[in-house]
This record gives C-alpha cells, structure tokens and sequence, in this order.
C-alpha cells in the first residue's frame, strides 16, 4: 500500500497543474469528487476505481501510438506500450483462467464489436472478409465493400431481450450490432421471471443462430453457462458470452463451476470498470481457435490502443488477483441480498422475487410510479440510481416500470448489511410517498410526480449521515 500522504499530494498536484491552464475543469473535478462522496450511488453499472488505477491513466502513455499486438506493431519505439499490454493480459489469464485475453477494446461495445467480427471471420466464408483482413478496413474496394454486406448480411446471432435484462450491443436495432446481425431473442419466463432454458433451446432449434449470447445489465439472477453452451452445440452456433456487467464476481470467485462463462464460452467479452473496478474499458477472453481473429481488433474494429488505459487495466487486474478481492465480491453479493431483503420485508415488488448477483430490480408500478417518476424522485432525495424495463414493460424503454440499484459502488465505500436496510429503508420511503403527477390539461404524466420537497431534503440529510461513517477516498484530501 502507498501512503495516504501519497495519494493526497498526487491529486493534490495534479489539479495545480490543471489548475494552472484551465481552472474550470481543475473545479469540476474537484466537484465530481465531492459530489460522488455525498450521493448514494446505487447505478448497477458503476463502481469507484483505486487510486493506483485512476492515477496509472494520467501520463504520456496517453501520447503513444501502438496499432498491432505486442511484439508486432505497426509503429517504432512501442517498447514500454508492449510492456503495459502484456503484463495487463497475463494479469487477466490469470485472474480468469483463460488462454487468450485481448486488452485493446475501448470500451464493452468495442470488446462485442471484436468478438462479432472474430466470430464472423472464422465461421463465415467471406472471400470479401479475408481480403479486409489482410488490408485495413479502410482500403476495401467499393465492390469488396458490398460484397462483404452481401456475405455477411445475413448471419443470425439470438441474445436476451432487451425487457428481460439483454444489452443493446447484443443485437438490437439502435445499435450496430443489430444491422449487423439477423436478430432473435429470448425473454425470460413471465411466472417467475427466469430465464427457461427450454425455450432458449426451442428458439436455438427454430432460428439456428450463428451466434448464442449470454449476459446482460439487468437480469438479478446468475445464468447457467454450462446449460448454454450445450444449447449453442446443439445447433453449431458459437457461445459467446458478455460478463461486462458481472466479471468482478467471476473475478472474486463468487461465480464458479456452470456460473463461470470462462470454461464454457467459446469467447468471452467484459468492460473493465463495473464490478471489475477497473478503468473504463473493455477486454476480450477466448480460446486458442479464435485468438488470431481476436488479435485483429485493431485495425479491424479499433484504432490505436489506448496505452495509459492498458496501464490501469493491468494495475486494477493485479488488484482483482489479491485474495481480499475475493472477500470484495462476496460482499458485493451479500449486500445486494441484504438491500433485496430490506426491500421485501417493507412490501417492494422485486423481478424474479430477490437477486444472486450484485444487481436489483424493483418493480415501481407496484408503488403506483414509472420508473422515470422513481429515478427523479430518488435522485431529489440524493440516491442515484437508474430507470429500467421490467419483463414485458408497459411502459416501454423510456418510462418503464423499474429502477436498477447494485451494490459493487456502496460495497466498494464498505458499507455492509446494516447500511443496506437502511438504504432500503430509505428507497421505500421515497417511493411509497412519491406520487404521480398530471400534465397541464389534467391527463395523468408518466414523468411528473410530487414529492414533499421537506421529505425529500430529510432523506438526503441520511442518505449523507449513512456514508459519512464510509468515506469514499479517505486518504484523499484536495485542501
Ligand atoms: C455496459 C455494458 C456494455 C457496454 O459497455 P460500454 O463500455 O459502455 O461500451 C456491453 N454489454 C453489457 C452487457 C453491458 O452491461
């Protein structure tokens, strides 16, 4: 451990530099800490990174260009670059056990980008593809560029739905992906909100995907990868699963046996900044069949890496591999369980009744509430959280009838069990006092709502009291 001392001085430093071009951005820095120290943040997808990683992105590694793979760059004088890059791909073989880890993806879209075109160039005879492959993308001739949509056009991928949990990036229209791909999903089942991996197997039968995708942002509950992968067989599709959401629980050992993806999937894609506490970013795993594929990323898919944030990768997996990682994890599952419970007793109606991972799904409509009306709400009351379909939403993807709260941020600060009833307490406070609004001509509003401003003031004042025991950062003083 470096000393407190030491992290003080070096943010402290840094934002005199700052400060010393562009004052503006050196406060709002500054705001955001302050702001992140007070609020209850319950956003499923965040996380708060060490301060070894976040220091390990702010230096001249940002300045380097490294388009290739380590050892075999298309730039001089990448020496350091391949450094960073393998030690943060070792780290992550390691920590989960995979043979082949690419640490380049930007982000998580960038990592399902990769292993879409890593999948699409090994399974799919594409004359058009090979030749991309061997130029970049971007010297493809006209006619190579339509013959390759030609090719390519039709290949099927089946993936979660979005009202069930599924991700965006897994196939669906506002994204690429979902030109990308002929797109099928599967929901979960309506009685009990699980996925039914019969009917998963029946649409895999019936639509005879090339691509089976596991993983999500909003399923409570852990997916049987063993049961998936013998599913993807049975119809030739390769396994692909996206743990963005979960990989700090894969990483913590909270996940093993059919719940680890890793020995099941034939290629797995993760962001590095949820659960995992990294910097923002995206990793891809796979076996030695897909690696040269995989290895394609840049300039395939990404431009040059981003060396600083390979540096931080490596310095936040290096974190993930020590033992009190594992304990991390395991807390992170027992305070979702914790808030899940809290919530129950005091009459919420969670999806799929209750969670096994880091994630909750409240069913607002149950307090007579959107999930837009909820998000406000909450956030006047200083928890922030985020609005979310439920299973067959009535509210569509924009208003919606949940609210997403996770714990890997709070568990991250060290709040523990007896903060998450409190936390409980505290959300079902807000809503069930929370009304909905009507717009100007009377008609009932989706998003306005009324909330005793006193009421929404008293809670802010606990939701602070409950973290000022845990302070995010301690060691870091700005003053
Ligand atoms: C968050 C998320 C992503 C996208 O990650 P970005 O880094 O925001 O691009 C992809 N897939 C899943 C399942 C996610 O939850």
């Amino acid at each position: 451990m470096s000393s407190p001392n030491a992290e003080s001085t070096a943010f402290r430093s840094a934002l005199e530099v700052i400060r010393a071009v562009e004052p503006r951005i050196a406060d709002a820095i500054g705001a955001e800490l302050a702001d992140q120290r007070e609020s209850l943040k319950l956003i499923a997808s965040e996380n708060y990174a060490s301060p070894a990683t976040l220091l390990a992105m702010g230096n001249w590694f940002s300045d380097k260009y490294a388009e290739g793979t380590v050892g075999r760059r298309f730039y001089a004088g990448c020496q350091n670059v391949d450094t960073v890059e393998a030690l943060a791909a070792e780290h992550a073989r390691e920590l989960f056990g995979a043979s082949h880890a690419y640490v380049q993806p930007h982000s998580g879209i960038d990592a399902n980008l990769v292993a879409f075109w890593a999948i699409l160039a090994d399974r799919v005879e594409s004359p058009a593809l090979k030749r991309a492959q061997v130029r970049q993308v971007n010297d493809l001739t006209e006619e190579d560029w339509f013959a390759l949509r030609r090719e390519l056009g039709d290949q099927r991928m089946l993936g979660m739905s979005l009202d069930a949990g599924g991700h965006l990036t897994h196939g669906f229209r506002p994204n690429i992906s979902g030109k990308m791909f002929d797109q099928r999903s599967y929901g979960t089942d309506p009685a009990t909100g699980l996925i039914d991996y019969d009917r998963v197997a029946a649409a895999a039968r019936e639509f005879r995907p090339l691509i089976l995708v596991a993983g999500y942002s909003a399923y409570p509950r852990k997916v049987n990868f063993r049961i998936m992968r013998e599913i993807a067989d049975s119809v030739g599709a390769t396994f692909m699963v996206d743990m963005a959401h979960f990989a700090g629980l894969v990483a913590g050992k909270v996940f093993t046996g059919d719940f680890d993806p890793v020995p099941h999937a034939h290629i797995v894609t993760t962001t590095t900044h949820k659960s995992l506490r990294g910097p923002r970013g995206g990793m891809v795993l796979c076996g030695p069949e897909l690696a040269d594929q995989v290895d394609r990323g840049c300039p395939m898919v990404l431009g040059g890496p981003l060396p600083h944030v390979m540096a931080a990768k490596a310095v936040a997996l290096a974190e993930a591999r020590r033992p009190d990682f594992a304990d991390y994890a395991q807390r992170i599952v027992d305070n979702a369980q914790a808030l899940a419970e809290g919530l129950l007793g005091r009459g919420a109606t969670l999806v799929t009744g209750g969670t096994d991972n880091h994630l909750v799904l409240i069913d607002v409509s149950g307090y007579g509430l959107t999930g837009r009306q909820a998000e406000q709400a909450l956030l006047d009351s200083g928890i922030v959280t985020n609005r979310n379909a439920v299973p067959q939403d009535p509210n569509g993807a924009w208003y919606t009838s949940g609210i997403r709260i996770g714990t890997p941020a709070l568990t991250t600060r060290g709040l523990g069990a007896a903060e998450m009833d409190a936390t409980a307490e505290l959300i079902h406070t807000v809503l069930s006092q929370t009304t909905p609004g009507s717009n100007a001509d009377g008609t009932p509003s989706k998003a306005k709502y009324v909330l005793d401003p006193a009421l929404a003031d008293k809670v802010s004042r606990q939701a602070t009291d409950l973290l000022s025991t845990h302070p995010l950062y301690p060691s870091v003083t700005l003053t």
